[in-house]
């Protein structure tokens, strides 16, 4: 797959712009977390990962991420549906840093099934997670952006925070949602050098989807390319998928000097998918 490199993110905006920078990156232990988190690094900013998984590989993934960047990478386990275990990760992180400049809501989890029996609590857990997530850590960090005059508030919604598909009605909800909270949060934030915006991508190549399109093939008996054309990218008019190295590339710009007046935006990155 065609995908951003190094040298050309390096050369749009130069090595380690985010030097003495800190920022938390939620559900950074898989997918566009890992590659928000890995350009935030590479420009130099500091990093709190968040996420669940293997004790061990997200140590690995740590200490890499540390190493090849030369700035301070943690990791906090926070459960993004407890409001406490976020205000104490913010805790930890402001103890760890000293300040924290950026933070970028990206933790998310999906399930589909039609509304008649679509789950009451699979609902309360993709609001709290995909949504209220995000208030309780702009309401945990957004008084010092405020107060130091710079603050960059990412919020990683979907394609699906701007248009509508069936069965996935809590995902719908909370990505609008989102987008809706990142709105008001850039109008409070105006005057005081703190944006906030959401990145709406439509599918992104992660490990996931890689697994959703084994899976499919298998259960349908179809080749891999019908089903990756056929259903994934049916209406994604690129008929590619984004990369997670795209989702790094534009949040490392949304947290520049040059991004200053970006804010309140829901920025798709979707291959063209709500140009439909
Ligand atoms: P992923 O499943 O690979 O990663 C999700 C991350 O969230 C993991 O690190 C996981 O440990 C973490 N997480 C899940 N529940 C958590 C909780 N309660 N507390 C803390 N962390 C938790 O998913 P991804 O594809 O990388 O998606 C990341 C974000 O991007 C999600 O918000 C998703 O809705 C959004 N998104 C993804 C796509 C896509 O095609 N992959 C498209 C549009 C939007």
């Amino acid at each position: 797959m065609l995908k951003a490199t190094d040298a050309e993110i390096d050369s749009m905006f130069g090595r380690r712009t985010l030097e003495g920078r800190s920022a938390i990156v939620t559900g950074s232990t898989s997918g566009i977390g890992i590659g928000i988190a890995q350009a935030l690094a590479r420009a130099g900013a500091a990093v709190m990962l968040n996420g669940f998984g293997d004790p061990a590989e997200i140590e690995r993934q740590r200490a890499k991420m540390a190493e090849e960047n030369d700035v301070d990478v943690a990791f906090d386990n926070a459960d993004m549906s407890r409001p406490e275990a976020i205000r104490m990760m913010v805790e930890r992180a402001n103890a760890r840093f000293g300040q924290i400049d950026i933070v970028v809501s990206n933790a998310g989890i999906q399930h589909v099934a039609p509304i008649a029996e679509f789950p009451a609590a699979r609902w309360d857990a993709i609001l709290a997670i995909n949504l209220s997530a995000a208030f309780h850590l702009v309401q945990a960090t957004y008084g010092q952006m405020r107060a130091r005059g710079y603050g960059r508030i990412i919020n990683v919604a979907s394609a699906h925070g701007l248009v509508a598909s069936p069965f996935k009605s809590a995902y719908v909800a909370a990505k609008h949602g989102l987008v809706g909270l990142t709105k008001v949060v850039a109008l409070e934030g105006a005057e005081f050098g703190v944006t906030a915006n959401a990145i709406c991508p439509g599918y992104v190549w992660t490990p996931l989807v890689e697994q959703q399109i084994d899976d499919q093939a298998k259960s349908h008996g179809v080749a891999r390319d019908s089903v990756i054309r056929d259903v994934f990218l049916k209406n994604q008019p690129t008929k590619r998928f984004a990369t997670v190295e795209e989702m790094g590339a534009l949040s490392v710009f949304l947290c520049s000097t040059a991004a200053a007046s970006i804010t309140g935006a829901a920025i798709p990155v979707d291959g063209g998918w709500t140009a439909h």
